[in-house]
């Protein structure tokens, strides 16, 4: 009997629009294919995902067996941190970073709850908490590791983990280091690196959650098999690592893809019919998503090389850069809207999936962090790219070395992000980038071809037959024959 009510899986979202939303559009991509999901979340978080699972919901539910997502909100523990500061993203001091870890912590306490009252069979906890593997283990349930990123970064920072090749090079921000064991020859600047050294606390944070997922049912990816097959195959053939790609999640379906257009970003239609009045791919989009920010050095310079490049553009402007009169260069204010038509500022969220999708955009100068990254190539836009920190150092090799979608500035700071001395990327090199991917040229026409057709590909991973609607598949066999066998075994 138990065969017939349709899969559950509960998704724990670290909370951080960088992973709500993904984790929105998996659940969207579950449900569906008919099953049942929901997102535990705080009210704050929930009002990123909210109306994506309402137009998610409103298209598929009972429609060709789709099943409902549920968004289950739970209150955000009461640690001592102002209103508002629900999501990782908006804290300021140390002293707020460790009340929100405390926070972390005391959300197990609503997840088992969960987990006592409602069957599931399977939960996708974030390896952030770092409670979730053993949590989800007490009550019996497969856990499922999701970090929001690519195989390819996961594979270097496997490999980073395994053989620290930092501890062997020589202590020189310009040394390049090799990471081994991967199918290409993968080298970074030791700057570009995090070393164990300085920051002992992420190593060990990163520690934990390779060891987490090691010790988990497996891993779901937003990525295509398309995208990166050796990293795939070494991921799953040479590391022994269960995976299953399911993305691009991106495009779980239409209405989700706006995100919430109007409730996040109400001025949005503005913004499509400034795109419209450009002509096809004229147009390079700017944004480092939600969690970067510039100094007013780095600002300026990148206001020059908008100037420069001579494209129109459109400039996502986080809060905390917001303040122009200490960055922006003379006569830039007579580019951008309402003075001039060449360029348009948006502060505040930007649709960014309507955007990229516009045919007027031909370009995105992006921090490659992941979803951004996936976006871009489901687009078919080719990128320049400028990582910050974290993962963003690998997945900018991935585009300009593995899949060679797109060229970099030369970003180099991953230590000086928490050292303060972060070296400030010329406005010539910014424009000298974004000629490349957007103007004539042997260089830039191969990138945008390149470009066009991992779009066409991303976009087949979903349709049916297509290899992430078949890993999707795989997952809800694996999983109803583990149902299966549980029950027998009782
Ligand atoms: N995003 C958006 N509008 C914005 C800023 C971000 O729609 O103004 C979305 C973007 O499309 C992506 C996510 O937020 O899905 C950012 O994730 P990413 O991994 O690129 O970067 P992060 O913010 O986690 O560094």
């Amino acid at each position: 009997k138990d065969e017939q009510h349709p899969l559950h899986i509960l998704f724990f979202p670290f909370l951080a629009p960088g992973h709500l939303i993904p984790i929105a559009d998996m659940a969207a991509l579950f449900a569906a294919r008919g099953v049942r999901c929901t997102i535990l979340t705080t009210p704050v978080n929930a009002t990123v995902i909210r109306s994506a699972v309402d137009r998610a919901n409103d298209s598929f539910r009972g429609n060709n067996g789709g099943q409902a997502i549920d968004l289950a909100v739970v209150p955000f523990p009461d640690v001592g941190l102002p209103p508002g500061s629900e999501s990782g993203t908006a804290l300021s001091s140390q002293d707020d970073r460790d009340k929100f870890f405390l926070a972390l912590v005391r959300l197990r306490e609503p997840f088992d709850r969960f987990l006592s009252e409602h069957h599931a069979d399977a939960v996708v906890v974030d390896s952030f908490f770092k409670w979730g593997v053993d949590a989800a283990a007490e009550h019996g349930v497969p856990r499922l590791g999701f970090l929001g990123t690519s195989v390819f970064a996961r594979s270097c920072t496997n490999s980073m983990l395994c053989n620290n090749p930092l501890e062997a090079s020589p202590d020189d921000p310009d040394a390049i280091v090799t990471l081994p064991g991967l199918p290409h020859r993968v080298e970074l600047r030791r700057s570009q690196m995090m070393d164990p050294k300085k920051r002992p606390d992420h190593w060990e944070l990163l520690k934990g959650i390779n060891a987490a997922d090691q010790r988990s049912f497996g891993e779901l990816f937003n990525s295509f098999h398309e995208l990166e097959p050796d990293y795939v195959e070494h991921y799953r053939t040479t590391l022994g690592r269960r995976a299953w790609l399911v993305g691009p999640v991106a495009l779980a379906n239409k209405d989700a893809a706006a995100r919430g257009t109007s409730e996040l970003s109400p001025d949005a239609d503005g913004y499509l019919r400034w795109l419209d009045a450009k002509p096809d791919g004229s147009v390079v989009y700017v944004s480092f998503g939600t969690l970067s920010s510039f100094s007013s050095a780095e600002m300026r310079e990148l206001a020059r090389g908008l100037d420069l490049s001579g494209k129109n553009f459109v400039w996502v402007i986080n809060g905390a850069d917001a303040n122009a009169s200490e960055w922006m260069p003379e006569g830039f204010a007579e580019v951008i809207s309402p003075r001039g038509e060449r360029g348009l500022t948006i502060q505040g969220w930007a649709p960014q999936m309507l955007i990229l999708n516009h045919p007027a955009v031909g370009g995105f100068v992006t921090h490659c962090g992941w979803n951004s990254t996936l976006e871009a190539v489901t687009a078919g836009v080719p990128m320049v790219t400028w990582p910050r920190y974290a993962d963003q150092f690998y997945n900018e090799k991935l585009i300009t070395e593995v899949i060679k979608v797109g060229v970099g500035v030369g970003s180099m700071d991953f230590a000086s992000k928490l050292e303060n001395r972060r070296v400030v990327i010329g406005g010539e090199v910014v424009a000298g980038a974004i000629g490349t991917v957007m103007s004539a040229g042997e260089e830039g026409e191969a990138i945008r071809k390149k470009a066009t057709k991992l779009g066409v590909k991303a976009r087949g991973a979903l349709e049916k037959g297509g290899s992430s609607y078949d890993d999707v598949g795989r997952l809800m066999d694996e999983l109803m024959a583990r149902r299966s066998s549980v029950n027998v075994r009782q």
